[in-house]
């Protein structure tokens, strides 16, 4: 029992298993919380659910973190996506898995997530101070602890910077543990909305407002053709672009190059299992079987309904024009956009609606087994203020648990 004094900044995911980590191993442990509850971010995962993890093997897990995975490896070994379903279980709060491996409590709450945290965290005797903003940290040479909004000063041996990241600032995350680790002296990797939907340039998309498909093979490119995604799922189409799970994946890689070239190229196969010259013969059978018939009953018997009048208009062709007088030329623009319906991705929704923040406290400023800085003695990091990030799929919520928890472990 080391008996330490432990401050955390920041009562979300991350912060809460630090500070019951640290408790549970004896410290006198103070979260700093600056809304008026603990975990309101926490509260919006999974649309209220709670997508607590993943359930896939270690390795899988890793290969599903976009920045990070090497640094990742010692924390997630050391406290997994196994042990997360087990500490829940633990408090009697069971789980169950979904599609795509994806945990939830089977209560379908994030509420229960969050209660076993505060349960535990009271249990552990854990002194919870919400309602109150952490300033600065307090430095000279060593983190000495905080000072807080109201400019009291907080001593402690060491202190837990959990302040979350930049997206969704209405949840509190609002970028403060930036600034405070840069203040003391480490290097922030540029800060980049990541798991945010695409904004795509062309107009006639909005027509499509609200249209879900659910199997679509979405390529995007940069300069000289460069693939910077190659991903096959569900995409949605919004009043400004594109979104879905796979649109959120796609995102993350490709937020850097969108950074620097403005501009991305993507490419959508609204019928990935079938070869372009398939998809052909079929559309000139159903066109020679059916020429009396309107085009755009004949293009609905091979394209997606939602599609067929937006396809249409927008290359031109009139609805009532008999299938057997469509000429090769319209014929194959159809065709095209169905296997490479091409798009311009001209930027990605900002941190307002992105699930999380690309860049962050640089890795090779920690120290990846205890989570504490190489800078400054007595401060230690966890959770989505680090250089971290990872696709959905409850990837996000366990490198707050894994992170949290190392920074929490081996206090001494
Ligand atoms: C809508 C949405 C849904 C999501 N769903 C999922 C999901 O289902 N599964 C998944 O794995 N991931 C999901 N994520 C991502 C996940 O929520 C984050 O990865 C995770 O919350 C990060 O935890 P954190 O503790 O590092 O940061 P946060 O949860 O952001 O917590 C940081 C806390 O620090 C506090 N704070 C900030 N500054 C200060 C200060 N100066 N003083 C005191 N306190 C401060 C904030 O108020 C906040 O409570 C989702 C994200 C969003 C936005």
């Amino acid at each position: 029992m080391g008996g330490k004094k432990v401050l955390v900044i920041g009562g979300g995911a991350a912060g809460m298993m630090a500070a019951l980590t640290a408790a549970e191993a004896g410290h006198a442990v103070t979260l700093l919380e600056k809304n008026g509850k603990t975990g309101k971010k926490l509260l919006m995962t999974g649309n209220g659910r709670c997508n607590v993890t993943n359930a896939c093997d270690i390795e899988t897990l890793l290969d599903h973190v976009v920045s990070g995975r090497n640094f990742l490896y010692s924390a997630v070994y050391s406290f997994s996506n196994q042990d997360m379903i087990r500490f829940l279980a633990e408090s009697g709060l069971e789980t169950k898995v979904e599609d795509h491996l994806r945990v939830f409590p089977v209560t379908d709450r994030a509420a229960d997530v969050l209660r076993v945290l505060e349960e535990r965290m009271r249990r552990a005797g854990v002194r919870v101070r919400t309602g109150t903003a952490v300033r600065e940290l307090q430095i000279d040479g060593v983190c000495r602890g905080v000072v807080l909004g109201n400019g009291d000063r907080l001593e402690a041996d060491v202190t837990i910077l959990a302040a979350g990241g930049k997206s969704v600032p209405g949840t509190g995350s609002t970028g403060d543990g930036y600034r405070m680790a840069e203040a003391a002296g480490h290097t922030i990797r540029p800060l980049r909305p990541a798991l945010a939907p695409f904004v795509i340039r062309e107009g006639w998309i909005r027509e499509l407002q609200g249209r879900v498909f659910g199997d679509v093979r979405l390529t995007v490119a940069g300069d000289s053709r460069r693939k910077l995604y190659d991903g096959r799922g569900e995409v949605l189409f919004t009043h400004f672009g594109i979104s879905g799970p796979m649109v959120l994946a796609a995102g993350s890689y490709c937020a850097e190059a969108l950074e620097k070239l403005k501009e991305l190229s993507a490419r959508m196969d609204f019928f990935p299992d079938t070869p372009a010259a398939e998809l052909e013969k079929h559309f000139l059978q159903l066109l020679n079987e059916n020429g009396k018939k309107q085009i755009a009953t004949v293009f609905a018997m091979l394209a997606p309904k939602p599609l067929v009048p937006v396809l249409l208009k927008k290359n031109g062709i009139r609805e009532d024009l008999r299938a057997g007088e469509l000429p090769r030329g319209a014929r194959q623009a159809l065709l095209g956009d169905l296997k490479s319906m091409s798009l311009t991705v001209s930027g990605l929704r900002g941190f307002k609606e992105a699930m999380i923040t690309q860049g962050g406290v640089s890795l090779d400023e920690v120290d990846p087994v205890t989570m504490e800085s190489l800078l400054v003695k007595g401060l230690r990091f966890a959770g989505e203020v680090l250089d971290l990030d990872a696709l959905t799929g409850g990837y996000n919520l366990q490198i707050a648990w894994s992170t949290g928890h190392a920074a929490g472990s081996g206090i001494e």
